[in-house]
């Protein structure tokens, strides 16, 4: 039976970049050799790295002054990198859920944290807006796309001290303006690539601001340096990567695969409002195109694990809700097709027709 793959992480791919990378893991290129098995030093390798990054810059237009950086550790590492290369006394940060409180507490190793507005209260259902944003802060910190709770924030926040961005699960499903962040930083995993792999765009100018002494490994200018080399890089993740950047490119850049994905997510939410049955958590005007959040209604909330199973068995996987807010989840990514957006929603629809 086919499969409609709803994770929210690792993520779907493109069928192309999966194609590809198994065909590359055999032999890259006809080389006689496989992708894992070859010096990430050689120029095989060297190519698919330049190349790699060339992409981010070409997808993403990132001006002159800013390094691609792609090292291990997962966004949580950039959680403490950050700061650490960053922070001197105060971060501000736009508490927006459980991925910012654990940037915010990363932060507190190096200093003082204000939180300049918060979403807690209504766990974290909307984006706080009106708030201002202080300017005695090394920098203002904020979770684009907040993967747990389907909220996003879908545009560039113009900020008045330098702005740095967790983009883990909405990087590249729009285009941005990279020019108004210092840095933006992501797992490559939610919507750009295999676990691994860590991309970070940061603005050169921002480094070698701090008075603390930065470990080796720590420190983003020895990544620039070594043009993300300074170590073994996750060589298999950023083949796939680069894949998956070539299939964007290929679909007509980021312009068209925002298009995609607003069609794709307004299918769903429209029968999430349609359908009697289920309800959207978050507030309407800060729904995320990346991760759409919905329960039962109170009226059929016995029905929770029964539609569970009814969608199990026509195919869906990943629509469980993660476990801090229950109810449902549709990852719908970049590399999602629309065929299985309309699989769920002639699932919900059928549902409905059996059991309201
Ligand atoms: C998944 C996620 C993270 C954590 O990413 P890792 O690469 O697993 O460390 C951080 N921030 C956001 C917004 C996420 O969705």
């Amino acid at each position: 039976m086919k499969k409609h793959n709803f994770n929210a992480g690792p993520c779907i791919l493109p069928e192309v970049a999966l194609q590809n990378t198994a065909k590359a893991v055999v032999d890259l290129d006809g080389i006689g050799l496989s992708l894992l098995t070859i010096s990430h030093r050689s120029k095989e390798f060297q190519a698919i790295m330049d190349e790699t990054v060339a992409l981010w810059k070409e997808l993403l237009n990132i001006p002159e002054g800013y390094h691609v950086l792609f090292l291990g550790g997962g966004a949580s590492l950039q959680f403490c990198m950050a700061p650490f290369n960053l922070m001197n006394k105060k971060v501000a940060f736009l508490e927006t859920g459980v991925w910012a409180k654990k940037a915010i507490k990363e932060a507190k190793f190096f200093g003082e944290t204000a939180v300049v507005a918060s979403s807690a209260d209504k766990n974290f259902t909307y984006i706080p807006k009106g708030y201002k944003i202080p300017t005695d802060v090394d920098y203002f910190h904020i979770t684009t796309n907040n993967t747990i709770y389907g909220t996003e924030i879908h545009e560039d926040i113009d900020s008045p001290v330098n702005l740095v961005a967790d983009m883990s699960s909405d990087i590249m499903s729009r285009p941005i303006d990279v020019s108004k962040y210092a840095m933006i930083y992501g797992g490559a995993q939610k919507n750009v690539g295999p676990s691994g792999v860590t991309f970070i765009i940061v603005r050169d100018d921002i480094l070698g601001k701090v008075d603390r002494p930065i470990p080796t490994m720590l420190d983003y200018r020895t990544h620039i340096d070594k043009g993300s080399m300074f170590n073994t890089p996750p060589c298999g993740s950023i083949y796939t990567m680069r894949e998956t950047l070539k299939w964007f490119k290929s679909m007509g850049g980021l312009e068209k695969i925002h298009e995609m994905n607003k069609k794709k997510a307004k299918l769903i939410y429209d029968e999430i409002d349609r359908n009697k049955m289920f309800v959207g958590t978050a507030v309407k005007e800060d729904r995320s195109l990346m991760n759409i959040c919905f329960v039962m209604d109170e009226k059929y909330k016995e029905k929770e694990a029964a539609f569970l199973e009814f969608a199990t068995k026509a195919g869906m996987v990943g629509v469980k809700g993660h476990r801090s807010v229950g109810g449902f989840r549709a990852s719908v990514y970049n590399a999602h097709p629309i065929e299985s957006a309309q699989a769920l929603v002639d699932c919900m629809k059928e549902f409905e027709k059996q059991n309201a």
